[in-house]
């Protein structure tokens, strides 16, 4: 018989969500509005401090859709966004008709190089049109060069979408992610370090626009009896029932980070003493990730096998890993854009795995992976 499959990152319930879920049944508030859409909200808004105001909404790539357009960003704009992300990053660009510039990353947190967004810039200027906005990723939990970026985006004044997507939990110097950008995008889709099954939030620094955003994610509607429309609207509300989900979850968030962080700690303490694989670690004490994925650098040259190689050894035992994700500029559907940088985010994709980092990993998942490698790693420095 097989063993069981261990995933890279799958949901893990607390034990409270149900009850939150009844709660909605009883009161008949299946809908997308009500008593744990407000609760859930406001768990998000005290857990990130800083003045945060959250609107729940149907998925992270909804709150960067909305985000671009309070931001103002329509048809035919420049936006620039990190290369190295998720395509729900890019892809809300598109929907509204603008025009994606990639910038590469740099290799301490593999996030937006600050010089690479700078040159593009000032090169973008230079050919006549200002980017309407940044989005900025904090990749696998790590936050981004947030000074430096702060510091660049306010001197052009161009706002910052910062897509904390993957890093509810982690902070820079003691200040949460997820409130750095002008506007900032949660996503608690199943693979998150906390899942509504799917879910999304939109964090804004003023009550008037969250008010806004609920706006627009509500259709769009005036205030009159009649249903009266001066603006597009959209259906991406939070429903009830998910964000029952979110409440028992925001229970167990900080354990979640804890053990997450303590899949990290098993990676670097396996990787110890082999030469040639590098485990993605925080660049000072400013950083702290949440570890939403572990990952690792494997090089070829010292190890003599490849990323791809690791990744078939592991398959090849039920354990599920993944190449860290490939840069936008070398996407198909993204053929064409400008981008500016170097090879850097190119060498990592290349390079880089993502590891089984889920908080719902024990003893024996460890055993089995550590068990694996070790083999793996041995046979392969010996040869
Ligand atoms: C998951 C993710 C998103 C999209 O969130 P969904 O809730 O899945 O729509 C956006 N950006 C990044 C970096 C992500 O990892």
């Amino acid at each position: 018989m097989r063993n069981n499959k261990i995933w890279l990152s799958s949901p893990h319930m607390g034990g409270t969500e149900l009850k939150y879920i009844n709660q909605a049944f009883e009161t008949n508030w299946v809908a997308p509005l009500g008593p744990n859409v407000d609760g859930f909200e406001a768990d998000l808004e005290s857990y990130l401090g800083y003045g945060a105001y959250v609107g729940a909404l149907s998925s992270g790539t909804a709150a960067l859709h909305l985000g671009l357009i309070m931001l103002g960003v329509g048809y035919g704009d420049e936006v620039i966004c990190q290369s190295m992300t998720f395509s729900a990053s890019a892809n809300p660009i598109r929907y509204l008709g603008a025009q994606p510039v990639f910038v590469d990353s740099e290799s301490d947190t593999w996030n937006i190089c600050p010089d690479s967004l700078e040159e593009a810039i000032k090169d973008r200027l230079k050919k006549g049109k200002k980017p309407k906005a940044i989005v900025a990723v904090h990749l696998y939990g790590m936050p981004y060069k947030v000074d430096e970026l702060r510091e660049i985006a306010d001197r052009y004044e161009i706002p910052i979408l910062e897509d904390s997507a993957e890093a509810l939990g982690s902070s820079y110097k003691g200040q949460k992610c997820g409130t750095f950008g002008d506007i900032s995008i949660l996503s608690f889709n199943g693979n998150k370090i906390i899942t509504t099954s799917g879910g999304g939030a939109i964090v804004v620094k003023d009550k008037k626009f969250k008010d806004k955003a609920v706006f627009l994610s509500t259709q769009a509607r005036d205030n009159a009896p009649h249903y009266q429309h001066s603006e597009v609207g959209y259906n991406y509300r939070m429903s009830n029932i998910c964000a029952g989900i979110g409440r028992g979850q925001m229970e167990v968030l900080d354990k979640h980070i804890a053990l997450r962080r303590s899949m990290h700690d098993f990676y670097v303490s396996l990787f110890k003493e082999k030469p040639g694989i590098t485990v993605f670690k925080e660049p000072n004490s400013d950083f702290f990730s949440n570890h939403w994925l572990s990952a690792i650098i494997v090089d070829s040259s010292i190890v003599g096998v490849n990323r791809e190689d690791v990744r078939l050894a592991l398959e090849a035992e039920n354990i599920e890993s993944r190449p860290l994700w490939k840069p936008m500029h070398l996407q198909p559907v993204f053929e064409g854009c400008p981008y500016y940088g170097g090879k850097v985010s190119e060498d990592l994709f290349d390079k880089g795995l993502c590891l089984p980092s889920g908080s719902n990993l024990g003893e024996s998942e460890r055993e089995r992976i550590s068990g694996l490698l070790e083999v793996f790693f041995d046979r392969k420095l010996s040869v």
